[in-house]
Formats: C-alpha cells, sequence, structure tokens
C-alpha cells in the first residue's frame, strides 16, 4: 500500500544558490510518482506551486515565495539504461552525480553537463543546461528524447520533440508542468579521464583569437579571466581545453567533497586586494606551465563540487551570479565595454568564466544559449552598489542584442528578459495556470509600453 500522499508544510529555511533571499514556503516531499497526481492537482492559479530539484540556481527562478514547493529529490530512480545504445531514463529528481555513478562503469557519460554535478535531471532540463562542450554538443535539451510531464489539471502527457509543449519545457523554468521522468542519449567514452591543456592569453582581445583557433582541436573549453586586470592586460586569463582520453579506467568521481565552508565567511573576506592577490597567484602560476596534462573527469568538469557550501563564501547577505550571452557579431566590443566596467567597479570576485556558444540551435522556446560569448561571474552582494553595476552591465547586454540567463538571475526587469527572450509571448501561453515562480511574476508582466526595447 502507498503511504499517504504528503502534505505541504510550512519550511521557512529555502534559499537558491546565492542566499540572497530567504523567504517563507509550503513544500512537500513526494518519493513515488503516483503522489505527484494528487499535488499537482492542488495547486491552482490563486495558489500556484513549483517543482524545484536541488536548488542549485541561483536567484529566484527556483523561489516561490509564500507559496508552495514540491522538493522532487525523493523521486530518483533509473527506469531504463541500454548499456548498448546509451539511451537512459529516470525520474525527473536523480541528480547528475547520480547518474555517471551507473553511466560511467558502463562507458557512457552525460551528453553535456554543467559546473556542478548536484543538479537533478528536471533542472537540467528547465534550464536547458550547457556545459565546455557546448560549441560541440548543443545544451541538454538536445540530447533528450522523451519527457514525461504531469500538468496541475491531472493530465500526464509523454512529450517528444515535435510537441509544442517538450520545446516550452526544454528551459521553459519548471513552469508548464512536473516533470516526471527524462530520457536521454547518453555519450560513449573510453576513459574517466581528459586530456587537457591550459593556455594563457594576455587579454580579451587574444582570448577570441584563441578560442576561435582551438575550438576545433578541444572538445571542451572554458577560459578563467581576471577582471580586476586593466590597460592591455584588461581579461587577460587563462583558456583550458580538453578531450576525453582515448583508453583508461572507467572509475567514477568521488561523491565527497574535500573541503567544506562550515560556516558563512565573514564580511569582506573577499575584497579587492584578496581577489587581486589570488588572480595573481592564479595566473602565474597557469601561465607558465603549458604542458599538457591528464585530469579526471571530476576535477576538470566539476572542480567546485570539491568544496562543500562554498557558496558561504561570500558571507550572510549572499552574492548575485551575472550570467550573459552576447551573439556573436557583437561579442568582441560588448565584452571588452562589460570588463571595463566590471573593473572601474573594482567589485567582482575570483569566479569569472568566458565560454563560447557554438552553432547548435537549443530546442527550447525560453533556452538560453545562443551562438556568441558567454561571460559568467559572481559579486558579493553589496546591496545598491552591487544593483548599480549590474544594471549598468544590463544596458550593454541589452545594446548588444544579448540576454541573461534566468537560472542565474534574481533581480532583471520584464523589459530586460522579454528582450532577451523574444518567444516569451508564444511561450506564456503553454505555462501551466497552476504553476508559478518570483522570477515569472517580476518578468511576466505583459503591459509593456510598445517603446520598450
Ligand atoms: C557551481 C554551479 C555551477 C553551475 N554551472 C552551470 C553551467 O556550467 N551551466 C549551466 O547551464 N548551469 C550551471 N549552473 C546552474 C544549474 O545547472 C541550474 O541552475 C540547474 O537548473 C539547477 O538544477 P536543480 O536541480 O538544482 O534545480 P533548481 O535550482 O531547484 O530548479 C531550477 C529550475 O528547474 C525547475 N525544476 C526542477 N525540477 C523540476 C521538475 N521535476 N519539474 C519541473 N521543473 C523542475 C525549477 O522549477 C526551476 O525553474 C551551475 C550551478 C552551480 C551551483
Amino acid at each position: 500500500m502507498l503511504p499517504a500522499p504528503p502534505e505541504f508544510r510550512p519550511d521557512d529555511t529555502i534559499r537558491s544558490w546565492g542566499r540572497i533571499v530567504r523567504s517563507r514556503h509550503r513544500l512537500a516531499r513526494p518519493v513515488f510518482r503516483d503522489q505527484l497526481s494528487s499535488l499537482a492537482t492542488n495547486l491552482r492559479a490563486e495558489d500556484p506551486g513549483l517543482a524545484v530539484g536541488l536548488l542549485r540556481s541561483y536567484g529566484d527562478s527556483n523561489l516561490n515565495p509564500d507559496g508552495r514547493l514540491i522538493a522532487m529529490g525523493g523521486l530518483d530512480r533509473i527506469l531504463e539504461f541500454n548499456r548498448e545504445t546509451g539511451l537512459f531514463r529516470a525520474e525527473a529528481g536523480l541528480s547528475l552525480s547520480q547518474c555517471l555513478r551507473v553511466l560511467v562503469p558502463a562507458g557512457w557519460f552525460l551528453p553535456t553537463t554543467p559546473g556542478s554535478r548536484f543538479v537533478t535531471l528536471g533542472g537540467a532540463v528547465a534550464n536547458d543546461v550547457h556545459g565546455k562542450n557546448h560549441h560541440s554538443a548543443g545544451s541538454f535539451g538536445n540530447s533528450v528524447i522523451r519527457i514525461a510531464l504531469r500538468r496541475t489539471d491531472g493530465a500526464l502527457m509523454e512529450l517528444k520533440p515535435d510537441n509544442p509543449l517538450f520545446t516550452a519545457t526544454i528551459g521553459g523554468l519548471g513552469l508548464t508542468g512536473i516533470i516526471e521522468w527524462v530520457e536521454f542519449q547518453a555519450k560513449p567514452i573510453t576513459s574517466s579521464s581528459l586530456d587537457a591543456q591550459d593556455l594563457p592569453f594576455s587579454n580579451v582581445s587574444d582570448y577570441f583569437e584563441l578560442a576561435a583557433d582551438h575550438h576545433a582541436r578541444f572538445e571542451h573549453t572554458m577560459a578563467w579571466i581576471d577582471c580586476l586586470s586593466s590597460g592591455t592586460s584588461l581579461g587577460r586569463g587563462i583558456f583550458s581545453g580538453a578531450n576525453w582520453s582515448k583508453q583508461g579506467p572507467l572509475s567514477v568521481h568521488d561523491e565527497a567533497p574535500r573541503y567544506a565552508m562550515p560556516i558563512e565567511a565573514p564580511a569582506g573576506v573577499l575584497n579587492p586586494l584578496t581577489v587581486r592577490a589570488y588572480n595573481q597567484l592564479r595566473y602565474s602560476l597557469k601561465s607558465t606551465n603549458r604542458r599538457p596534462y591528464q585530469a579526471h573527469y571530476g576535477s576538470f568538469l566539476y572542480p567546485l563540487d570539491g568544496i562543500a557550501h562554498w557558496n558561504r563564501l561570500y558571507g550572510r547577505a549572499g552574492f548575485f551570479q551575472y550570467q550573459c550571452v552576447i551573439p556573436a557579431p557583437s561579442a568582441k566590443p560588448a565584452t571588452i565595454d562589460l570588463l571595463k566596467r566590471i573593473v572601474r567597479s573594482g567589485e567582482a570576485s575570483f569566479l569569472a568564466v568566458l565560454k563560447d556558444f557554438g552553432p547548435i540551435a537549443p530546442r527550447g522556446l525560453l533556452s538560453f544559449p545562443t551562438e556568441g560569448t558567454t561571460l559568467a561571474l559572481d559579486f558579493p552582494n553589496r546591496g545598491e552598489r552591487t544593483l548599480r553595476l549590474l544594471a549598468d552591465l544590463d544596458a550593454i547586454v541589452l545594446s548588444a542584442g544579448g540576454r541573461l540567463y534566468p537560472a542565474k538571475d534574481g533581480r532583471i526587469s520584464a523589459e530586460m528578459f522579454q528582450a532577451g527572450f523574444p518567444n516569451w509571448s508564444r511561450f506564456k501561453d503553454l505555462v501551466d495556470p497552476g504553476l508559478s515562480s518570483a522570477l515569472w511574476r517580476r518578468v511576466s508582466v505583459s503591459s509593456l509600453p510598445e517603446s520598450t526595447p
């Protein structure tokens, strides 16, 4: 006999990864798919809900303050895995980390992966996540074959790519229904290690040359940049590229993190002096050694997962992550403008990443990736000062025809969102009326003046 359906219980501890907003929710934790029907049909427009995964989104796309959340982490069963073909089907609460424990020993890997493996399949679909191999593999939705979606009217739909609700659900921010399971095509590997190389570049213009020259050579690429350097060194950094090793053991990552941030860091630990010292050290160490090396996928693809609760480093006030993409034609001048503004603020942190997205078109109506360059950085939350800086960055992104990544956002305006995602009005007709989020309530205001860009 099934246990009673879980109830929505008050919970005021919910925060997203940036830790800025802590708000009261009512939370239900189902453990069987059969329980989703009664939970879903309980949701309605006047008191909507939202399914969430491991809350690894940074801002407010995974929050529904004063409303209801369905935490999907208990739905983590593998339903089908064909070791010959790499077809993989699992409940939406299964984490990528758990997927890898099964895939890797059998010689398969995720088709693409974000920089954290503590992300659920449902979250990977709902944000159509991208990884270091975007230029060669596209985003997660490009490898999804089927999705089971539960609507709040009780309907359970099996969606394939030719269904408009499929294209709305890929990158659909959890607003089209509750994803019950996901089927995707895994990628074959012959080793769990990658052959990698780090190449320094002395400014952001050199990054663009280096990236263009090396995309065909490497399946995985990304660059770390020092966003406190200026003048002729503006945006200097280290470009990393890697390919799967041709042979080697198929060993799974260590689940336990090597280090942990036990408590929130005191305010001011991350200041321009400490970040400058860190950047200088990192640049000097990496730029003297260009020799190829071998790295396990755990350290190459998921470096931050080695430090549990690293987000506490930013102290009690939390932090903003800012991630934009600028379409290829204007990517270089706009990235230079963004970096100049960031350098002038002295606000940037040690985590700043540049990456080029390739030409494979995403499938989702609201998918973030588009061919061009993406810049992602963390900023400690210093209130008005930080918000003013981010608004200036928004203006540069907007005039370059770019957009911001909703998975990282907790503050963009409806104007910015709607300009970046022109398909949003088609998308809104497919939103399930019983679902909502803090982000969606902010950005879906539909009566903007005609002149809005
Ligand atoms: C260290 C770190 C590195 C990251 N690197 C990258 C990166 O390289 N590339 C990238 O694209 N992203 C990256 N991210 C962001 C992360 O991949 C996404 O935010 C991801 O969606 C989080 O998944 P989650 O399971 O935690 O979902 P949550 O954050 O809990 O939710 C995310 C969205 O998914 C929806 N959702 C979750 N489960 C379901 C479900 N079953 N049904 C319907 N909707 C659902 C939610 O409603 C919400 O809209 C990174 C995050 C961190 C912390």
